[in-house]
């Protein structure tokens, strides 16, 4: 494994570090981890990366790891930069022939993401987009559920991602994850819509595999002199006729990572929250609530569910664990690549460029119907994963 970012002060590059390496397949070797050549390699050192692969670039190091033999170099690239740099850095990765395991969103603009599209669908390459909440237990677990019929048709989603640690200017404040997200150049057309509500809409599609018709978004500033959206919602009309809804918040008091979601069906209706990740309720009228524990063991668990866990029931399982069970995904295609196999890119169990495309599409569309005064606008990329 190589990354890019996660250097010193950063937040999300240690997460998938220690992702990818919970299941012992894989080992972080070498890294650009910063833009400042002085800070990436002086980051080095706390991933126990040695200083001759501790690189002053991506360009840099990409170049030098291609070089190496075959089972020296590195078989993939994890990005874990700000939005603006995903579409330079995964385009080079992917043209040295490395694998690429991105954040999200997947690009600056939509543009961007299309042409990575390209890039990917011309190379041999495993894409991978870290929306991490899909690799829930009980998240694979709704899913088969869903996609099996148990909740009959799904006739609506409500999504929601509500944090509050943007309620005041702390981008004025030097803090880095809130300067560099609160600026256009660097956090793409939207703030708080692109940051999470980008998760929340990739839920809803994940679980109910549903296909988006058009959306009608509202997306407001409320702390003075930002730029970006803090806050906003968003009407999805599905192609069967189902209503979704996304509301993304960044400046609720008191919110921390409040990702939720309820699912709607005929014959059933489910709700998950991350913050308490181990447990799902179920409901059908005229029977007491179902609360589905997360229970390898458990008969009512099905295989997609069970599959995702590692640790026996009343252990609880959480962020790692989820992020890793979408690099454990991801690997199982680089396996199948490695071997001589062509694996799945569309349907996979992992988030992919198709999700990431989507993602952005989502942003850009949520962002012009905004402007124009929530005018209803078509949600349906012709890349969209069915
Ligand atoms: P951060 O500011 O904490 O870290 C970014 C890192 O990238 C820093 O170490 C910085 O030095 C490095 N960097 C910047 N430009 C670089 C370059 N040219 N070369 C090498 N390194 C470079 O940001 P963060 O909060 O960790 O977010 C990073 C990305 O992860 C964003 O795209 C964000 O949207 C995403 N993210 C995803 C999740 C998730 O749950 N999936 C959570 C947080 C952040």
């Amino acid at each position: 494994m190589g990354i890019v970012g996660g250097g010193q002060g950063s937040f999300i590059g240690r997460v998938h570090v220690t992702a990818a390496v919970l299941d012992n397949r894989a080992a972080l070797v070498a890294g650009a981890f910063s833009s400042d050549a002085a800070r990436s390699k002086a980051s080095a050192a706390d991933y126990d990366v040695p200083e001759n692969r501790a690189y002053g670039s991506y360009a840099e190091m990409f170049e030098k790891e291609r070089g190496l033999p075959t089972g020296e170099r590195i078989d993939f690239v994890s990005v874990a930069t700000p939005n603006h740099m995903h579409f330079p850095v995964a385009k080079a990765a992917l043209e040295a022939g490395f694998h690429v395991v991105c954040d999200k969103p997947l690009t600056l603009t939509l543009a961007e993401a299309e042409a990575l599209a390209k890039v990917v669908a011309a190379s041999k390459s495993v894409f991978v987009v870290t929306h991490n909440y899909t690799g829930y237990p009980l998240v694979r677990q709704a899913r088969e559920m869903i996609l099996s019929g148990q909740l009959g048709e799904v006739q609506a989603i409500r999504a929601e991602y509500i944090q509050g640690w943007l309620r005041t200017r702390l981008e004025s404040e030097g803090q880095k994850q809130a300067a560099w997200r609160t600026d256009p150049t660097k956090s793409g057309a939207a703030g708080c819509f692109g940051d999470i509500g980008t998760h929340a809409y990739n839920l809803g599609r994940y679980m109910t595999g549903l296909l988006p018709e058009t959306i009608s978004a509202n997306l407001k500033i409320f702390v003075p002199d930002r730029p970006l959206d803090d806050y906003g919602h968003a009407v999805i009309r599905y192609e069967n006729g189902a209503l979704g809804t996304v509301t993304a918040s960044q400046i609720s008091h008191g919110r921390e990572n409040d990702v939720r979601i309820q699912i709607d069906g005929t014959l059933g209706s489910l709700e998950w929250h991350q913050e308490e990740p181990n447990k799902m309720i179920v409901r059908h009228n005229g029977k007491p609530h179902a609360i589905y524990t997360r229970d390898p063991n458990a008969p009512f668990m099905n295989g997609s569910g069970k599959a995702a866990c590692r640790l026996p029931s009343g252990h609880p399982e959480a962020f790692f664990e989820a992020f890793a069970n979408v690099y454990r995904a991801g690997f199982d295609a680089m396996v199948e690549a490695a071997t001589g196999g062509s694996p799945e890119r569309e349907d996979t169990i992992y988030p992919n460029i198709h999700d990431g495309v989507e993602g952005m599409y989502f942003i850009e569309q949520s962002v012009a119907s905004s402007k124009a005064d929530g005018a209803w606008l078509p949600l349906k990329h012709p890349l969209a994963r069915r």
